[in-house]
């Protein structure tokens, strides 16, 4: 049977990580001569049927350049001079200041210390975010570099270069079954109304990566998802609208503005099967009662809650390279809670690796699939 769509480069995934390397690499083609043919042969295929429908639409929005281990603050740092680098030909920015505030007692707050945060006495912290109980913490840290982003404005950022070089996007078709007729030969992958071809095929299916894996007969990297919950509230005092996000060094909450009302989360890590997450009434109240009882905001009720999963390989590390044993097939997954603020620089060098460019050799073994599996 004859291919509906036949491609070049075949991503799985319609989330942030399918999307920006999906565009990264289609308009890398389409800036060539020689490869500008090339370039609408790249074929993103989203299991919903919108983009962004499962992690990517419920994160907390903010990119940390303190947050993580020292890769993940490198390619935190080059995704925001990659997004500003692309906000001056946007009429709105992606991008807004918000600060990101540390607390909690001396160890914890040692503990997660880094070369862009500095440290703050707790008067001072007091001043940043008066409504923190004093009693509450001994310590804290500021990352003055930290920034809030428009995840829907960068998503839309991505589509829309995607559609311009040339690229298409599917929704609403799952990828069920995949073969190749000989090792190394075009994949031929197939969805419940749809069948592709392609010669590249990249697992960008968060969550479901492993679950994909096995559809294309490559070895599963021990991928986990982590439930992580979070809920918009209302508001007694309001928090002032360039508040910083304050964050507990041992994880028991983060919150920010939104608006006139507050985003908070328990900021836990629960594993998970692969499912459409959905948030639960007592772990919501538990967290209103933690948030309530560290500042004096007064949670008055609840807006909106929701629950997303953050999928990480066994270090913790994003994956990003072709697989080992499997030929054809790419691993892009694994960004844990990382996603939004690494994406430009991940999806940069996952297209180098993709156009067999070179460059970047020691994040790409840092980030190689061959490092988790087994
Ligand atoms: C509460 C919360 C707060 C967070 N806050 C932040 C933050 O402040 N900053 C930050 O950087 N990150 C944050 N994150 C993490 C970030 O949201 C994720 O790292 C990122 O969204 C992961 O993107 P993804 O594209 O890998 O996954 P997803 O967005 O889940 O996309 C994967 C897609 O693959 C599709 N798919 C799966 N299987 C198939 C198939 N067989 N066929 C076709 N399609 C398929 C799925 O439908 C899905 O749409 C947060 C996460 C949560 C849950």
């Amino acid at each position: 049977m004859t291919a509906d769509i036949s491609c070049g480069v075949l991503v799985i995934g319609g989330g942030i990580a399918g999307l920006s390397l999906a565009a990264e690499v289609a308009s890398r083609l389409a800036a060539s001569p020689e490869t500008r043919g090339r370039a609408g042969g790249v074929v993103l295929v989203e299991a919903e049927p919108t983009l962004g429908y499962h992690t990517s639409s419920r994160s907390a929005r903010q990119l940390i350049p303190s947050y993580g281990p020292p890769l993940i603050q490198d390619l935190t740092l080059r995704t925001l001079a990659l997004i500003r680098a692309a906000e001056a030909d946007l009429s709105e920015p992606i991008l807004a200041p918000r600060s990101f505030l540390l607390i909690g007692d001396e160890e914890a707050v040692r503990d997660r210390a880094s070369t862009h945060m500095h440290p703050v006495m707790p008067a001072e912290a007091l001043g940043l975010a008066p409504e923190l109980r004093p009693e509450t913490f001994s310590a804290a840290g500021l990352d003055t570099t930290s920034v809030s982003c428009n995840t829907d404005a960068l998503l839309e950022f991505h589509r829309a270069r995607l559609l311009a070089a040339g690229g298409r996007i599917i929704t609403g078709q799952r990828v069920e079954a995949a073969r190749q007729a000989r090792e190394g030969t075009r994949w031929k992958v197939s969805a419940p109304g749809m069948r592709f071809e392609a010669s590249t095929v990249v697992n960008a299916a968060g969550a479901w990566a492993d679950t994909l894996a096995g559809i294309f007969g490559a070895h599963p990297l021990r991928l986990t998802p982590y439930r992580r919950t979070a809920a918009v509230v209302e508001v007694e005092r309001p928090l002032e609208a360039g508040a910083p996000m304050v964050a507990d060094a041992s994880d028991r909450f983060y919150y920010r503005p939104e608006g006139r009302q507050v985003l908070i989360s328990p900021a836990e890590s629960e594993p998970s099967v692969a499912e459409d997450a959905r948030p639960r009434n007592a772990d919501v109240q538990a967290l209103v009662e933690v948030v309530n009882s560290v500042t004096t905001m007064g949670i008055t009720g609840v807006a909106r809650a929701w629950t997303g999963l953050r999928t990480e390989a066994p270090d913790g590390l994003p994956v990003a390279g072709w697989d080992p044993a499997v030929p054809g097939f790419f691993w892009l997954a694994g960004q844990g809670g990382y996603g939004f603020q690494t994406s430009s620089a991940i999806a940069e060098l996952a297209a180098g690796i993709l156009l067999a460019e070179t460059g970047g050799n020691d994040a790409r073994k840092a980030l190689s699939p061959a490092r988790v599996q087994v």
